[in-house]
Formats: structure tokens, sequence, C-alpha cells
């Protein structure tokens, strides 16, 4: 067994705190990793807190992994020793079922997430990138190009992969004008996709000291939230809008904003649901309410490379991992440009 240091929650309301526990030895197809960086992502405090009731502890939270290979497995093709790697939200699935088969293992039933999902392989559950390494299927490993800095590239792997993959699946391109609901770290990478996907890219945000770095991101056009007459003047003109608060809100001042048939995608998880939207704000123009998932595999390698392709990465603020509990109370200030990595050469015992 290999010996992994890291940082867990024991319960939903005190500090995380150093941990230390055991991973799998690498098995055939398996691919070891020394973890480098962590993103931090919202959904790690809606879980450590327990905001969505299925929390296991102890719990190391990160699914926002960029590490460089150790070791690999024999069965291991593609992978070799010293490169550089990332892995999700996902660590297994059922490898079998229709939604594997069309590469979207986010929707199979037996999908095992990356921490604070029940592990089929090694037992108990799974542990996250707040550690010094990690042990994955080669299924779920992802080629990170050095063209990407590999900290940046770190909030790729889920609040990257969580936007681009609406945006892909809604075909949102050239002609279309679009909306991002949240600045902070899915939604500036929404930002980010639309722009270079070729969209008119509309930033909606709550907090107006957000409004020059909105435009610095891509955005063409910058909506205080909270201004009525502002919204107004965007009625019936959005294609789509991708909604990214991580808080109950009210979703009828974004549905009467879209056209006909148009979609609000959702991709926050608040703890709390949202407020009945109108259902007549849906009915006379056909629109649409929709959510999604992450990305399968072979979405999120085609992210990455989108990535390399157009050098998109995430804003950051580097962390040691001391600091962890800081960051939590930041981001639920907003308080974030616009994503927090956890440099991992930071753990004291490794
Ligand atoms: P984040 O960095 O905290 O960003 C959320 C943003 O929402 C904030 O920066 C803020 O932007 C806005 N906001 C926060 N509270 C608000 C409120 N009460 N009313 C209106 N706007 C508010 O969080 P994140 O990491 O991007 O994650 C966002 C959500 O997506 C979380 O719920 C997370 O669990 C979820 N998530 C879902 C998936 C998926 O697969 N569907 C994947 C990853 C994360 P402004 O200051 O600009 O208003
Ligand atoms: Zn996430």
């Amino acid at each position: 067994m290999l010996k992994t240091h890291g940082y867990a929650a024991h319960n939903n309301h005190s500090p995380l705190v150093p941990y230390s526990f055991e991973r799998r030895n690498p098995g055939a197809n398996d691919v070891q990793i020394e973890i480098l960086f962590c993103g931090v992502c919202h959904s790690d405090i809606h879980q450590v807190r327990n905001e969505w009731g299925n929390a296991n502890f102890p719990m190391i939270p990160g699914h926002e992994i960029v590490g460089k290979v150790t070791a690999i497995g024999n069965q291991v093709t593609g992978f070799s020793v010293g490169e550089t790697v990332g892995i999700g939200c996902l660590v297994d699935s059922c490898g079998v079922c229709s939604d594997c088969a069309d590469n979207l293992e986010q929707f199979c039933n037996s999908a095992t997430f990356t921490y604070n999902s029940a592990d089929n392989i090694s037992g108990g559950n799974t542990y996250g990138g707040y550690s010094s390494q990690i042990v994955v299927n080669q299924h779920f490993v992802l080629h990170i190009s050095d063209k990407l800095d590999a900290a940046a590239a770190a909030p790729l792997l889920c609040a990257g992969i969580t936007t681009y993959s609406p945006l892909n699946h809604w075909q949102v391109g050239k002609g279309d004008k679009v909306g991002i609901v949240g600045l902070g770290g899915l939604g500036h990478m929404g930002v980010k996709f639309a722009r270079a996907m070729g969209a008119h890219v509309v930033l909606f945000t709550t907090s107006a000291s957000k409004v020059d770095d909105a435009i610095r991101l891509g955005a063409h056009e910058v909506v205080i939230s909270k201004d009525t007459e502002a919204m107004q003047q965007h009625r019936l003109s959005f294609d789509f809008i991708l909604n990214t608060v991580a808080a109950a809100h009210n979703l009828d001042s974004f549905t009467e904003l879209l056209k006909r048939d148009g979609t609000l995608c959702l991709v926050g998880v608040p703890d709390q649901p949202h407020p009945s939207p109108a259902i007549g704000n849906l009915i006379f123009k056909r629109r649409q309410i929709a959510g999604s998932l992450i990305g399968g595999l072979k979405e999120t390698q085609e992210m990455l490379d989108f990535c390399a392709e157009h050098n998109i990465v995430s804003d950051i603020e580097i962390i040691p991992i001391q600091r962890i509990n800081q960051a939590y109370e930041r981001i639920l200030k907003s308080d974030v440009k616009y994503r927090f990595v956890i440099d991992l050469a930071s753990l004291e015992a490794k």
C-alpha cells in the first residue's frame, strides 16, 4: 500500500486538518500520480459542510488534479512516467452501460467520483486531490499539454469541463448571444469558452467590483443582475444562458431574457431549491430550463486540447494547503479571482 498524506475534514463543521492514509498499489490498468496542484471547487465546500446530505468522513476533497506520473501498470498504454496528467471528478464507472458506451461516464449509475464516493476497487470511500498522490485507472487519466501552465490548468478538470460541456452540447457559436451568470470559478471559465467559441458574451454578476475583470476575461457586456432596469433591456434576446450560481435564487429574471426556444442551463448545485420558476415564462416562448453535469472523459480531453489550442487556462491564486480553511471562507464571500489552487509542495509530510 502507498502511504499518502493530505488534508481531511472529519465532520461538517471543523476545519480541515492534516491526515495520513493508504492508497492501493497500482494495478495492471492503473496510473500512479504525484499530485502537484489541486483546484478548490465550491462543490468541495458543499460536500465538506454536508450541504448535499451525502457526506462521508473523513473526507479528503479535491477533483481538479494535475500531477506527474510516477508509475504505470503493465497494461497501461498512452501514459509514461514523468508525463503531466490530470484527474477530474470521475475515477471509475461500469464501462458497459449506454452512458459509458456514449462516452458520458458522468451519467453512469455506477460512476465513482474522485472523493466522497464508494470505492468499488479499493473498498471504503474515495479520497481526492488535497493529497500527495493518487492511483487511478488509465481510462480516467487525461493528458495535459506542456503548453499549459500546470497550476492554472488544474481548474480545467472541473470548472473547465462543467462550462465547456453545456456550451458545446447546445452548440454555442458565432451569431449566438450567450449569458453567463456568476463570475466565480465556473463562471470565469464559461466567459472564456463562450468567447473562444465565437458567441456574443454577456456576464451577469451581483458584484459591481467584477465588471472590469469580466471584460478582461472576454465578456462583451456586463450586467449587474440586481439592476432590474438593466436586466429588462436584455428581454427576449438570449439564445442560451449558463447559470453557475452556487445559491438558490429567482430564475425568472433570467428565463425572461431568453428568445423563443432559448435555454437556461443550470450547473450550480445550491443546498436549497430555487423558488419555482413562473410557468408562463416558459410556455409562451417554448423556453427550456436544463441542467448539465461535468462531462465525460472523451469530451474532457477535447476541452483540454481546445484549451491548449486557444491558450486558455484558469485565472488562479495559488495557496499552500495550510490556508485551505481561509480559502473556503473567501470563496463563500465571492472573494476569489477566480480559482484557488493548492500547491501540494506545501504539504509538510510527503
Ligand atoms: P464560486 O467560485 O463560489 O462562484 C459562484 C459565483 O456565484 C460567485 O462568485 C458569485 O458571482 C455568484 N453568487 C454566489 N452567491 C450568490 C447569490 N446568493 N446570488 C447570486 N449570485 C451568487 O463557485 P464555483 O466553484 O464556480 O461553483 C458554482 C456552483 O457550481 C456550485 O454550486 C458548485 O457546487 C457547482 N458545480 C456544479 C458542477 C456540475 O457538474 N454541475 C460542477 C462543479 C461545480 P458574482 O459575484 O459574479 O455574482
Ligand atoms: Zn468541481
